[in-house]
């Protein structure tokens, strides 16, 4: 006997899509979440997910379409594991957004100002805060119109696996103590094993050591579930970096400083590599190449126009965690760097820009030559979230080798293998993982749902 249709684990983006989607095809759904709030990673991001082809990219004259972001995805990862996820996460992610929008009541909108890392035309959409706490609030909201229970403090500890079929979990938490709970599905929406330093060492070696920003749930357990009842894995070593987090205020500096033209420097006050490999890409170069703290370099032009439109730099502004130097000594006197090599890195960034190349191979250099005043953050590498995990078919349902499903089981979000690339950071397009918990959680739930009911 069963006490709901579905299980979902985790209320992150993944989970309360996926939630959304099995209620909307007439399932009964309950949320177990570890942790004393909803949100997990999700709520901790800027809460922007690409949709190609929507009404408001229409509106606003962009010519886009899933083929079109399947090839900007294949470009930014290379090639990977779970190429085919790419190609129907591009096609589902309109419709998507949409159904978030139109049914849900989800405030997303369409962001032009910025271009952002992977995307060849502007097609993220986020709330007009740029904030995911946000884009959480409408979700849970969102869940009790509907009447799903979101079940705090009561962490997932194990499958109740019968006959090789999934039929339900075990709880086990100080606060709850121990219970079953049985339904047709269990959708597994608990992110990835970024806050798990021991599967990152084994699993994504290259970014081990890095700070990790992230919510503390995501420690990779559903994962490992999977990989008991025979899953294969995708692209386990992927993962989103952050090269320049704000030391030690711990919000993002925002990339878009870089883009604009800024540098990333280390403490004697040299360039560390091509900061256009973008904020994901670098995080591992400034990880290898400097003892945190490193330093993110611009000018007042740059800083004032990214503080016109960005809501999280303004506040990093306001926090002193932005300060500005009349001149080059000033602000090496600061970063503790001989004077000389500050100056010397800015002459030859400004040669490089008028040569139109420098010798990391760096070409785009937005408002550069910077010019004095001086602007600096002081800024440490980060782990956002990882994007391997199980390989999942196009419902969502965990694969074996042999290409049989575990029944009964789904995976989504940081659970399934992400689409950016086989390891690393450099593959990751921004909204990549948003869309792989929105975009897997709507399929997941749909499908559970209707196997449930139908
Ligand atoms: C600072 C930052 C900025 C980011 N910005 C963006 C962005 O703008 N766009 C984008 O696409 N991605 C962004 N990301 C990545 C994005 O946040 C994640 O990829 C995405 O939120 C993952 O969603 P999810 O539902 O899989 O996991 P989460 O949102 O983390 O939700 C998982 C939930 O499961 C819970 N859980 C874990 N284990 C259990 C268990 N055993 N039992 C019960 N519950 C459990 C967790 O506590 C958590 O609440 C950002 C990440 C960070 C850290």
């Amino acid at each position: 006997m069963n006490d709901v249709d579905v299980i979902v684990v985790g209320a992150g983006g993944g989970g309360l899509a996926a939630a959304l989607a099995a209620h909307d095809a007439g399932a009964s759904v309950a949320v177990l979440e570890k942790l004393d709030r909803p949100g997990g990673n999700t709520g901790l991001s800027t809460g922007s997910i690409p949709g190609a082809g929507t009404r408001w990219q229409k509106d606003a004259g962009i010519d886009d379409d899933p083929g079109r972001f399947a090839d900007d995805l294949l470009r930014q990862s290379g090639p990977h594991e779970a190429e085919e996820l790419t190609r129907l996460l591009a096609r589902v992610s309109a419709p998507v957004v949409e159904w978030l929008v139109d049914r849900h009541g989800v405030e997303l909108l369409l962001i032009t100002d910025y271009k952002h890392v992977g995307h060849s035309v502007p097609r993220l959409h986020a709330p007009a805060a740029r904030k995911g706490q946000v884009l959480v609030d409408d979700l849970v909201r969102a869940c009790g119109d509907a009447g799903i229970e979101i079940v705090l403090n009561n962490p997932v500890a194990s499958l109740i696996v019968e006959d090789g079929a999934v039929r339900g979990v075990r709880v086990d938490g100080d606060r709850i103590g121990s219970y079953d709970l049985r339904a047709d599905a269990v959708v597994l929406a608990a992110n990835g094993y970024a806050a798990n330093p021991e599967l990152v060492r084994a699993w994504a070696p290259d970014i081990a050591g890095a700070t990790y920003f992230g919510g503390h749930g995501s420690t990779g357990e559903a994962i490992e579930w999977g990989i008991a009842l025979g899953a294969r894995t995708g692209n386990l070593g992927a993962y989103q970096g952050y090269a320049a987090v704000a030391y030690p205020h711990g919000s993002i500096v925002s990339w878009t400083t870089v883009e604009m033209g800024g540098v990333m420097l280390d403490h004697d006050g040299r360039r560390l590599g091509d900061e256009t490999l973008g904020y994901s890409g670098f995080a591992e170069t400034v990880l290898r190449g400097t003892e945190p703290p490193a330093y993110v370099v611009f000018d007042t032009r740059i800083r004032d126009y990214v503080a016109a439109h960005e809501e999280e730099f303004r506040d990093l502004l306001e926090a002193g965690g932005v300060r500005e130097f009349a001149t080059a000594d000033a602000l090496a006197e600061w970063i503790g760097a001989p004077a000389g090599n500050v100056r010397s890195t800015l002459d030859d960034y400004r040669s490089s820009v008028a040569a139109g190349r420098d010798a990391f191979g760096r070409s785009a250099f937005g408002m550069a030559p910077l010019t004095s005043p001086y602007v600096a953050c002081r800024s440490t590498p980060g782990l956002f979230h990882t994007q391997g995990g199980l390989a999942v078919d196009g419902d969502a349902r965990p694969t074996r080798e042999d290409g049989s499903v575990v029944p009964g089981l789904y995976a989504v979000g940081g659970v399934a293998a992400g689409i950016s690339g086989r390891s690393g950071g450099r593959g990751y397009s921004s909204g990549s993982g948003l869309l792989a918990a929105v975009g897997l959680g709507h399929l997941a739930g749909a499908a559970a749902g209707a196997a449930a009911t139908g």
